[in-house]
Order: structure tokens, then C-alpha cells, then sequence
């Protein structure tokens, strides 16, 4: 029998008694890529934040590979092998993006020692595949500064993969990028969907057509539907929430 990577059963999060998660249900295999989608408001961000830790549910369960994301606090569910990036990248501006990804790599070793002393050829190995993976071997040694913000992006998302965590949460990558980098982020996530788990949350449709196998749609704080691409923009509730929006979400 298998886990399931996400497992969410009845999960209500009230907000002073408004309820941004709505007797939500979901549940993700092992090695799936899953965007989820919603109009502004639908509850995607405190659907992540349930996942790692950051809120609690009001009410109903939520699991992560079997174990009760209720038992845990935030950094107890990072350690479980939940990695989550935000949407504005954090990464170190003053530090080249090959020391960025030493320091993720080392979680134990402070900022002096990732500088000051020789990483071992393992390290090395590791930190110039992700380099690679990314596609900033070419820019692994000039400062993250100067990196173009999709640039950042794929730096953030090798900081994490760093961490090597089993389920990757992924809020809104190529917000703000040029076409040509928001392809580049989608082959890059589907190409760390063959070892990962990935939850996606997403505006831009082209890119989510680019990437989606299943998605989620949400709307007020519940599932509105799932299916393939196809199946859930030919879906009549799906085209009555995004319609009745003044901004369509890849307007
Ligand atoms: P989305 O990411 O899909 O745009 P959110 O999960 O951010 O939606 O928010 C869902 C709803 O919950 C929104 O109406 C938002 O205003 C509300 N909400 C989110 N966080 C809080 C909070 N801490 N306190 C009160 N209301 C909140
Ligand atoms: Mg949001």
C-alpha cells in the first residue's frame, strides 16, 4: 500500500470566524506535480500554510506521508521533508549563487566556516549539479545581485532542493518573469518532478498549462474541481468563478 504524500481530509481554517479553508478535501501520490489554482481569495496560501505548520486547522486532519501535521510545529514539518518557496526570493544578494547553494547544503555549518574552509569534493559534487540543474553553472560565481530575478528564482529553488526535502511548495514562480524564463521554470520543474513531490500554485495559465498533468481548482476555501487542464477549463463552475472576476488570474 502506498502513502500518500498529502493526505487532507475535512480541514476548516476560520479566520475570526471567516473560514478561508472550507471543509477542504485533498490528497497527493508520491511523485505527483499538482497545480493548484483559484481566484484571488480561493485560500491557496493558507492551504501551503496548513501544510507546513504555519497555521493550524480549526478543524479536520492533515497528513504529510502518514504523519499528523498537527502533532508538529513549523520547523519539526521542514525537518519531515517539507521545503516551501515563497514568492519574493531570499537569497544571500552579497554571496555568489554557488555559495548561496553551499550554505542550503549545510544546514549545520555556519556562514563563516561555507566560506572560509574547502568543501569537500562530495559538496562540490552536489552543490555544481544543482548548479547545473538550474541552469546558472555559467553564473555560479558572480554575485547574486546581479542575477535577473528569474535568475533568483531558480537559485531559491536550488536552495531548496538543497534541503533535500520529498514535498516541494511552490507559490506563484514566474510571477514578474519574461516568457522565455517562465518556459525555462517550467522544464525545471518538471525535471525536479522526477524525484520530488511538487504542489504548484499558479495564476499564469499558459505556464500552467505548460507543466500541469492534474489540477486543482479552489474556490471559497474548497475544492471546485480537479481533472486534467482540459477538463477543468471546460468545466462550467470553473468558467462561472473565473468570469464572474473583474481580473481574470492571467489577465
Ligand atoms: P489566495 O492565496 O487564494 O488568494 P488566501 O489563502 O491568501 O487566498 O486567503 C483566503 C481568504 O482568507 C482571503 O479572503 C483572506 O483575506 C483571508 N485570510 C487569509 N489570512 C487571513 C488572516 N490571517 N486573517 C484573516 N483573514 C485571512
Ligand atoms: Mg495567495
Amino acid at each position: 500500500m502506498s502513502t500518500k504524500v498529502l493526505d487532507i481530509q475535512n480541514v476548516t481554517v476560520s479566520f475570526d470566524g471567516f473560514k478561508a479553508l472550507n471543509n477542504l478535501n485533498f490528497s497527493m501520490d508520491e511523485g505527483e506535480l499538482r497545480v493548484i489554482i483559484g481566484p484571488n481569495g480561493a485560500g491557496k496560501t493558507t492551504f501551503l500554510d496548513v501544510i507546513t505548520g504555519k497555521v493550524k486547522p480549526t478543524e479536520g486532519v492533515a497528513y504529510f506521508k502518514g504523519e499528523d501535521l498537527r502533532k508538529h510545529k513549523e520547523h519539526q514539518i521542514a525537518r519531515l521533508g517539507v521545503g516551501r518557496k515563497f514568492q519574493t526570493p531570499r537569497v544571500y544578494l552579497n554571496l555568489t549563487p554557488r555559495e548561496n547553494l553551499d550554505l542550503s547544503c549545510n544546514h549545520q555549518k555556519n556562514a563563516f566556516s561555507t566560506l572560509f574552509k574547502q568543501p569537500s569534493t562530495a559538496e562540490k559534487r552536489t552543490v555544481n549539479s544543482l548548479l547545473e540543474t538550474i541552469g546558472l553553472d555559467y553564473k555560479a560565481d558572480v554575485p547574486a545581485a546581479l542575477l535577473s530575478h528569474g535568475e533568483k528564482q531558480w537559485l531559491e529553488i536550488g536552495m531548496l532542493v538543497a534541503q533535500s526535502p520529498d514535498l516541494l511548495l511552490v507559490d506563484e514562480p514566474v510571477a514578474g518573469l519574461t516568457d522565455e524564463e517562465t518556459e525555462q521554470t517550467g522544464n525545471l520543474l518538471m525535471s525536479l518532478a522526477e524525484s520530488h513531490s511538487i504542489v504548484v500554485i499558479e495564476h499564469d495559465m499558459e505556464f500552467v498549462r505548460q507543466i500541469a498533468r492534474q489540477v486543482t481548482v479552489l474556490h471559497q476555501g474548497t475544492v471546485l474541481c480537479e481533472g486534467t487542464m482540459d477538463e477543468v477549463q471546460n468545466d462550467p463552475r470553473v468558467i462561472e468563478v473565473y468570469l464572474g472576476q473583474r481580473n481574470p488570474p492571467d489577465g
